[in-house]
């Protein structure tokens, strides 16, 4: 069995940090994961720099790494403005983000989720030949502001979502952490019996209330083969203490690779990448596994 971790640390990872990470910085740990095996990498967003003054060097970070062999750097985008930039900017692979909550997709985006469906089907339209598109259903279990999603009202959002062109990629996103095993195995389960092929679907979580390599798990279980994690457990919101990052990358290959399943991941390069990363200043690190083995790295 095998199973394919995107990472994600550069976008989702790194966005809450300040003070600013430096390019240099930011290429350099995106080239250490790339050693490590990774070949999917989020390598940033093209949002309003006002908003992420953090991801502002994404065009750049792009245009650094394009040289890696293999990479496949996808970019986060919040709108068709997002889209734009981003395809100006050389990207190949787009992560288009809507919330299933009202309330937060407004937070989010500032648009009420009818407006964002609709604006992400015009962005589809005229896409150029060969760029990728994955669609991220933030919120997809849990809302910060409206707590459980319903599971009926985030099917109806894939419903319409997926309307719009059905050969995409969908990240399942448990946003706030809260969501548990069970829901993750209902959510996902159903997902892939009502669309098989040509939809994708990956599961993204955060271990802020240390459910994420449980939640993984149950995804597994479930079917889903691709995973969203980030190096270091970074992340975290500076508004809400207590709030963690992903799952640690270095957690999820570590259960993965205890449990038989082959990933591609060097796991001694990727707890060193790991602990360079926790070191940034500013960064509010996660994970088990890099406290347990890393000793290991350091030898
Ligand atoms: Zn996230």
């Amino acid at each position: 069995m095998r199973a394919t971790i995107i990472e994600v640390a550069p976008r989702d990872g790194f966005q809450p940090i300040s003070p600013f990470i430096p390019t240099d910085e930011k290429v350099a740990l995106i080239e250490a994961a790339h050693a490590a095996g990774l070949r999917r990498i989020e390598i940033g967003s093209f949002v309003n720099p006002a908003a992420v003054p953090q991801m502002r060097d994404a065009a750049e970070v792009l245009r650094r790494t394009a040289h890696l062999p293999g990479l496949d750097a996808q970019v986060l985008v919040p709108n068709a403005r997002g889209v734009a930039l981003a395809l100006a900017a050389g990207a190949r692979h787009l992560v288009y983000v809507i919330s299933a909550s009202e309330p937060h997709n407004r937070s989010n985006v500032r648009r009420d989720v009818e407006t964002s469906i609709a604006e992400y089907g015009g962005a589809m339209v005229g896409l150029p030949e060969g760029v990728r598109v994955r669609l991220n259903l933030a919120t997809a279990f849990d809302c910060p502001f409206d707590g459980r999603m319903e599971e009926a009202l985030v099917l109806d959002r894939l419903d319409r979502i997926l309307a719009h062109r059905p050969d995409v990629e969908v990240g399942l996103c448990d946003t706030t952490g809260r969501a548990d095993p069970d829901h993750v195995h209902s959510l996902a389960s159903a997902c892939l019996a009502r669309w098989g092929g040509p939809t994708r679907w990956v599961f993204h979580g955060h271990d802020t209330y240390g459910l994420g390599l449980a939640n993984a798990a149950a995804a597994w279980r479930a079917g889903i083969r691709d995973f969203d994690a980030a190096f270091g457990g970074l992340g975290g919101c500076p508004f809400a203490p207590g709030a963690t990052g992903n799952t640690a990358t270095e957690d999820l290959v570590w259960m993965l690779h205890r449990m038989g399943t082959r990933t591609g991941i060097d796991l001694p390069r990727l707890l060193t990448l790991a602990n360079r990363a926790a070191a940034l200043p500013g960064a509010s690190p996660g994970g088990r596994v890099r406290a347990a083995l890393g000793w290991k790295a350091a030898a």
